[in-house]
């Protein structure tokens, strides 16, 4: 398997809490939520967040961003 040299720029990922991919952080939102009772960042991708994915106990305002 061919290896592709890694970017200069290596790109941040995170895995989306609701689909579970991992994907560029710039494809990404960060949803405050409540799990076991404590508050917590649940970083979503941007498609998940548009089609009304939420964290339990979420409490914020979630905006729309631009692609
Ligand atoms: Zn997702």
């Amino acid at each position: 398997m061919p290896s592709e040299k890694a970017k200069d720029n290596k790109a941040l990922v995170a895995t989306c809490a609701a689909c579970n991919k991992t994907q560029s952080t710039e494809l990404m939102v960060s949803l405050a939520g409540r799990e076991n009772g404590r508050s917590q960042q649940f970083a979503v991708c941007i498609t998940c967040a548009d089609n009304g994915w939420r964290p339990p106990g979420f409490n914020g305002v979630y905006t729309f961003r631009p692609r």
